[in-house]
């Protein structure tokens, strides 16, 4: 059995003290099955609710991996909705305190475009948002992900519910075929299997029953 202690992973002990000061005194069952995968590059697919700290299950991991010396974006995160987008870029801004320099960077449709194009040419290490706008970006050739190395599915189920299978699979096709996919989804449907099977690499399944 696994350490549910943040200092069982190797992480710095500056982003210990962070995570200390955030309150998190100990890995909620998700983080606990899927940080140790995560953080050695494995592809995973993480069953688990809302509420049972995905994000951190995959942020801290994320964090790790980001070298702040390349402005590219490294990580990208989809989500359903621009609500959800902004939580998700809230919590790795906090979990990223302890490295001022990673900028993380929401790039959601329902605003306006230019002020994006904007921030994009400053450059950010971690690109949060939703299928539709980052499209867009990358058909205006604002965002490129040649250099992204961890892509994530946040919520993949319900970005299906919302009729983003096909931007979701577009999006994977302009990564690097060599980057980590983590894929983390309430519900299992055939869709969410086939984007597995067709963008995973030999990936590992964790699930959690019930929220702690
Ligand atoms: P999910 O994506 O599974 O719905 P979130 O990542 O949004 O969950 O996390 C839910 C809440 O739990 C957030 O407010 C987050 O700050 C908090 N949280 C996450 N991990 C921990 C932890 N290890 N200890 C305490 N609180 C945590
Ligand atoms: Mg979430």
């Amino acid at each position: 059995m696994s350490s549910s202690q943040f200092s069982s992973l190797k992480l710095p002990e500056k982003q210990l003290q962070n995570l200390k000061d955030l309150g998190y005194q100990q890995m909620t069952p998700i983080q606990q099955q899927s940080l140790p995968l995560v953080m050695s590059g494995k592809d995973v697919i993480a069953k688990a609710k809302t509420g049972s700290g995905k994000t951190a299950a995959f942020g801290i991991g994320l964090l790790e991996n980001i070298r702040v010396e390349s402005f590219a974006c490294q990580a990208l995160v989809l989500c359903p909705t621009r609500e959800l987008a902004g939580q998700v870029a809230k919590e790795i801004r906090k979990l990223a305190r302890y490295r001022h320099n990673v900028k993380v960077l929401t790039l959601c449709g329902g605003m306006p475009i230019g002020p994006q194009i904007g921030s994009l040419a400053h450059g950010a290490h971690i690109v949060v948002g939703t299928p539709g706008r980052i499209q867009d970006h990358l058909r205006k050739g604002t965002l490129s992900l040649d250099k992204t190395r961890t892509v994530v599915l946040d919520e993949a189920d319900r970005m299906l519910d919302m009729g983003f299978y096909d931007e979701m699979v577009d999006i994977l096709e302009l990564t690097p075929s060599d980057r980590q996919t983590l894929l983390f989804s309430a519900t299992y449907p055939d869709k969410i299997q086939q984007i597995s099977g067709d963008f995973q690499r030999d990936p590992v399944m964790v699930e959690v029953e019930s929220v702690h």
